[in-house]
């Protein structure tokens, strides 16, 4: 292989994951080009909250998630659902999950997320100084909003955990503050946090402003080009075979999301990676829009104000690659904002929509060096955080990748942990 092949970085997904990567990889002067088997960012990236949010630290792997998990499988209902079903990757999956979900053991993945969360705040910044890419960044921080006494109640524990371990804070606001804070609320409300740091974006211009920048900047991008095999020799990843034919490799970044874990065992490592389906739906914007992007923790329910849009999106269910979208989903979406929201629903005709969370059992994301390859590369894994944590991913695999220091510690995200 000539010096030019080996700079072609290849990196199958166009997902955020995927685009940051290519980010990092053109700055460090390599040559790149990202396949996606269907439309580019199509995937999990496109209809999500867009929520950059350093104060999302806690894990989903927290003291009671098991309780919640068993709760769902008598409730349909249930924003966070396991749907039972034979599969003994799932089931282990679930048993590993399981075991991670005590207190010590939260508070340590914490610990890592933030190092990540931070970092890839900081680099979103400079991203968009630098770039202006024009995608609603908005710095407005994040309200956490309560109904009930009891809600309020159970989230400043959390509160107060954040602050106390994480450092994070947020503005404590009480009933009657809040029309005014932010009119969109029906009066009667039990209280809000407002997490001031947190920023937000519209997920599927993002996406399109950033390819459209990296392509002008050289970075190829190949549509319906499915990966579906990996050619090795002498600890190398020699060349893919796509759904367009064969493709030689200098370096091979996984950044395929939820469907990652189909190559383990072509790359000889595990990826215990569960598709965490959720679910929104985008309208126009209500009568009286908010003005802050929003989350209704007793109801699981998270919306985002655009400027031309409006989106409601939740749910976390274990129920495999399912592809479907059940209306009473998209009914309840709009049910769970009614308690809070004067106009809960915008008019014009809806997009609905699920995404495949690519979840892993300890909740952190799969950064890192394939252990037995050394010019393949895993980006995936990011959980319910991938628009957040996508620049500082981009910033390590271009790292790791070019041996330069490391700028957080990456042995947490290792792939060599499983
Ligand atoms: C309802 C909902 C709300 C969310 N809200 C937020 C939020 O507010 N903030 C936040 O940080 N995160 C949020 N997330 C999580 C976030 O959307 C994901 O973590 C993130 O999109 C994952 O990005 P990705 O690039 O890894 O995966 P994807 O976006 O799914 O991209 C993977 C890509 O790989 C391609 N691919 C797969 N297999 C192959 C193959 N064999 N060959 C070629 N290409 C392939 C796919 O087509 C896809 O385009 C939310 C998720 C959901 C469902």
């Amino acid at each position: 292989m000539d010096a030019s092949e080996s700079d072609h970085v290849v990196i199958v997904g166009s997902g955020i994951i995927g685009i940051a990567c290519a980010h990092y990889l053109n700055q460090a002067g390599l040559r790149v080009t990202v396949i996606d088997k269907g439309s580019l960012a199509a995937g999990c990236s496109h209809g999500n909250c867009g929520y950059i949010c350093p104060s999302h630290v806690l894990p989903l792997t927290e003291p009671g998630a098991i309780g919640t998990a068993l709760k769902s499988l008598l409730n349909p209902k249930a924003p966070f659902r396991v749907k039972p079903r034979f599969s003994p990757a799932m089931w282990n999956w679930m048993w590993q999950f399981a075991k991670r979900c005590t207190h010590r053991q939260m508070l340590t993945a914490g610990g890592h997320l933030k190092s990540i969360l931070d970092s890839s705040l900081i680099e979103y910044k400079q991203l968009m100084q630098v770039e202006k890419l024009e995608c609603e960044w908005t710095e407005n921080g994040l309200l956490y909003v309560l109904q009930t006494p009891h809600g309020m109640r159970e989230f400043a524990q959390t509160d107060r955990l954040l602050t106390e371990h994480f450092g994070v804070t947020a503005r404590r606001l009480e009933s009657a503050e809040l029309p005014d804070f932010e009119p969109a609320l029906k009066q009667g409300l039990a209280g809000a946090f407002h997490y001031q740091l947190d920023a937000s974006i519209r997920p599927d211009l993002l996406n399109s402003e950033w390819t459209r920048r990296l392509q002008s900047r050289g970075v190829k991008f190949i549509e319906n080009c499915e990966l579906l095999g990996i050619d090795k020799a002498d600890g190398r990843v020699t060349s893919l075979r796509t759904s367009q034919g064969a493709m030689p490799v200098g370096r091979l970044v996984l950044a395929a999301g939820a469907l990652s874990t189909r190559f383990s065992s072509m790359l000889n490592c595990p990826i215990p990676i569960e598709p965490g389906k959720g679910y929104s739906v985008t309208m126009e914007r209500p009568e009286i829009c908010p003005r802050y992007p929003m989350l209704f923790p007793e109801h699981r329910v998270g919306v985002s104000p655009f400027a031309n849009g409006y989106r409601l999106g939740s749910m976390m269910e274990f129920v495999g690659y399912n592809t479907e979208i059940p209306e009473r989903r998209i009914q309840q979406l709009r049910d769970s904002a009614a308690p809070y929201l004067v106009t809960p629903v915008g008019g014009g005709r809806p997009e609905r929509w699920y995404g495949w969370r690519p979840m892993t059992w300890d909740s952190l994301p799969i950064i890192g060096q394939v252990p037995r390859l050394s010019n393949a590369f895993l980006a995936t894994g990011h959980n319910m955080l991938g628009m957040s944590l996508a620049t500082a991913t981009g910033r390590l695999i271009a790292e790791l990748m070019e041996n330069r220091p490391p700028h957080i510690d990456p042995r947490p995200f290792s792939p060599a942990r499983f």
